[in-house]
């Protein structure tokens, strides 16, 4: 039991962008600059972000075989990441094809390719690796069937942690897993505009967000709320753990970031609402640099912060 602080068991994705003066319209063809490449896909970014931090973090992922699993493979071993549950073949590795803008606005394909081949059986043969962690974190860029899976797989105290992107309604088992669930804005509209299948207006108020997400079956919610820092909520009360201003410059994977610094704080035995604190310093780190992974910060960092 606990070798490992933190197990993701999620997306794995290469990350293909390429910058253009204006996105193309249909049937249109624009030129743009050089291709970059770059290791993402949300469970990728959350092991890497937890091992940054000093978490004794696993990744239960599927890549394929090919040189962007292999990008993803080597970005994981750098970052300090056992690599053990990362399996190889089925499909391709899954890609995100992004195009950006000068002003910043992107245009994303994504193809989940080997992502989508993570089956419930692949979580059964990991047993080991969930009786092994002391937290299990998930998001939904694998199929929803084997996130359920897991939630199945966890050891005797140990805790789950889901953030729900993309969002779709959750069936009840999961929910109850949760502890927490984190939402942004866009994913606890959905998730509650979808609970009763009504699609009704769920407002606009962050506490009335978390109160009804609890009411769903999470023994515990967290709202991010951007520069805003985050709501953490429990049946009997609601808490705001407000954020560090920085100079942001790029937002891409805060969220992830945030996800991992909080479910690795709580493997090393935090509250949640210190968790979600630590957390909210290591989003603020993360939005001052460029890029997902390239963004994260160690320990050290966030202290000096
Ligand atoms: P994304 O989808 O872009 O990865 P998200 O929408 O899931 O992110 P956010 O709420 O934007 O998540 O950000 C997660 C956390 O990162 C916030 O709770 C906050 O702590 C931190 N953060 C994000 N943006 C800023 C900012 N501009 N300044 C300071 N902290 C920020």
């Amino acid at each position: 039991m606990d070798e490992y602080d933190l197990l993701v068991v999620g997306s794995a994705n290469a990350d293909l962008v390429i910058g253009v003066e204006r996105r193309p319209a249909a049937g249109e063809t624009v030129l743009g600059s050089d291709l970059a490449v770059h290791p993402g896909g949300k469970g990728a970014n959350q092991a890497v972000a937890a091992a940054r931090l000093g978490a004794r973090t696993a990744l239960l992922a599927r890549v394929g075989d090919d040189a962007h699993g292999r990008l993803l493979l080597d970005a994981q071993r750098a970052a300090g990441v056992d690599p053990v549950g990362v399996l190889v073949g089925g499909a391709p590795t899954g890609v995100a094809l992004i195009t950006v803008d000068p002003s910043g606005d992107n245009s994303i394909v994504v193809s989940p390719g080997a992502n989508g081949r993570l089956t419930p059986e692949d979580v059964r043969a990991a047993a080991g690796l969930f009786q092994a962690s002391r937290v299990v974190s998930a998001q939904l860029e694998v199929p929803l069937e084997t996130v359920v899976e897991a939630v199945r797989h966890l050891a005797p105290g140990s805790r789950f942690v889901l953030n729900p992107s993309p969002p779709r309604p959750l069936p009840r088992e999961l929910l109850e897993a949760c502890d927490p669930l984190i939402v942004n804005e866009h994913e606890a509209k959905v998730i509650l505009a979808g609970a009763d299948g009504s699609g009704a207006d769920v407002g606009e108020d962050p506490q009335g967000w978390a109160r009804a997400l609890l009411a769903l079956g999470p023994r515990s919610v967290v709202v991010t709320l951007g520069a805003e820092g985050a709501l953490v909520a429990w049946p009997e009360r609601v808490v705001r753990v407000p954020s560090v201003t920085v100079d942001a410059v790029d937002t891409t994977g805060a969220g992830d970031a945030f996800t991992a610094a909080l479910a690795c704080r709580l493997g090393a035995g935090a509250s949640l609402q210190e968790a979600a604190r630590y957390a909210a310093r290591v989003g603020a780190v993360a939005v001052t640099r460029h890029g997902a992974q390239e963004s994260y910060p160690t320990a050290a960092e966030v202290d000096a912060l």
